[in-house]
């Protein structure tokens, strides 16, 4: 089964080919987005002209901060009734988006602090059309929301039908201005997706040609873009394998993989790619027994052995400079063992297999 909802202009004039889309939604949008990306990016200037050529009016909520909180969506919440819009535009990278999905679904359900994580409780949701501006999380093409608890510190996500955007508009043309650091961690993160299409207990065999295909993507072309971050072929290539990567774990949901590095972020600040990064090697020998027959496969494919992969991975030196408390061990490994994406492991995890990761970094 493979399931699908959602609306994709990819690559070549995007804008322009999704603009009749674009202006379908309603009288006016709350564009939600951090301080610098939409505009750096060029996306939110573009984006201001279609809508105000097309009388649709605007109100931009630029507060979104990297690993959105609950409480900034409870502001965007309030602000898109305040200004009475009927309909959301999400530009940047994950964290926006994933905050206009959240917003959308707690103005839409009056949603607080307290239950905007309860699934069940979400009847409808007002549009959302996501603009990334970023190439990793895939978010522009999920149904996940991924918020931070500011009080707790915990990181969790939520999956829900309803959190689909409606429309998605992907120009690569709008990853030109990432940093090396932000091209190297949401590439990362992107590859994460995919490898995860294989070890989910939710993999799927139809989702293998695009999986393979956005691993190989990636091999070639994060070098490029990290060395020529003005190519424009390969931002293109980077962000084609950031799509089929979202549109993987829009299927086989994330695993240990990602839950593991939500604490590295929430507590110690790691940007998300980087944290996936640092335990990629330990997921990969973890799952190793269970998926060896897929990753032999990804091998041949990738015409390298694990052996290679893994000093590729080495040699992008993905580092980070902490010291894991036991105070951290206590309190994040349970929270780690009830995340939500841990039913997807291909076997069950304990306790011990996430100290040994968390102990090699
Ligand atoms: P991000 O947190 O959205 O942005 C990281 C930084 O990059 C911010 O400072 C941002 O600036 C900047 N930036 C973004 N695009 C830029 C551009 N084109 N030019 C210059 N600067 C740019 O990064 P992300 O890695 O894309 O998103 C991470 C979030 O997505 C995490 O919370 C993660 O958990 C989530 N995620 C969600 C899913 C899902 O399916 N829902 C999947 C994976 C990850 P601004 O502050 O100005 O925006
Ligand atoms: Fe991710």
């Amino acid at each position: 089964m493979y399931y699908f909802p959602c609306r994709v202009f990819f690559a070549e004039e995007a804008l322009t080919r999704a603009t009749p889309y674009l202006i379908g939604y309603g009288r006016k949008a709350l564009i939600v987005t951090g301080k610098q990306s939409a505009i750096v990016s060029g996306a939110l200037g573009d984006v201001t002209a279609i809508l105000k050529a097309h009388n649709i009016a605007w109100h931009i909520f630029d507060s979104v901060i990297e690993n959105p909180t609950i409480d900034t969506v409870l502001d965007g919440a309030t602000e898109f009734a305040i200004h009475d819009c009927d309909f959301l535009i999400g530009i940047g990278g994950g964290s926006p988006i994933d905050a206009a999905k959240a917003i959308s679904l707690t103005a839409a359900n009056k949603l607080d602090k307290t239950n905007m994580y309860d699934t069940s409780l979400f009847s409808h949701s007002f549009p959302v059309v996501a603009i990334p501006t970023t190439s990793g999380t895939g978010t522009e093409v999920t149904p996940y929301s991924v918020l931070t608890d500011p009080e707790t510190q915990k990181k969790a996500g939520f999956g829900s039908e309803l959190a689909y955007p409606t429309l998605s508009i992907i120009e690569p043309r709008y990853t030109l201005s990432m940093s090396h650091a932000v091209t190297l961690n949401t590439g990362i993160d992107a590859l994460s997706h995919l490898l995860e299409g294989i070890y989910s207990n939710k993999r799927n065999p139809l989702l293998y040609p695009n999986i393979f295909s956005g691993i190989k993507t990636i091999y070639k072309n994060l070098p490029i873009v990290l060395n020529e971050p003005g190519n424009l072929i390969a931002r293109a290539e980077m962000m084609r394998a950031s799509l089929y990567g979202g549109m993987t774990i829009a299927n086989t949901s994330t695993t240990l993989q990602h839950s593991i590095g939500y604490p590295l972020t929430s507590v110690y600040g790691i940007p998300h790619g980087l944290a996936n990064g640092v335990v990629m090697k330990g997921i990969m020998e973890l799952y190793y027994p269970a998926v060896e027959a897929e990753l032999k496969d990804l091998f041949h494919e990738m015409k390298i052995s694990q052996h290679k992969f893994f000093e590729w991975i080495e040699a992008l030196q993905l580092s980070i400079d902490i010291h894991l408390t036991p105070d951290f061990m206590d309190t994040r490994i349970p929270e780690v063992l009830s995340s939500r994406n841990m039913s997807n492991n291909p076997f069950e995890i304990s306790s011990e297999d996430i100290k040994k990761i968390y102990l090699d970094l």
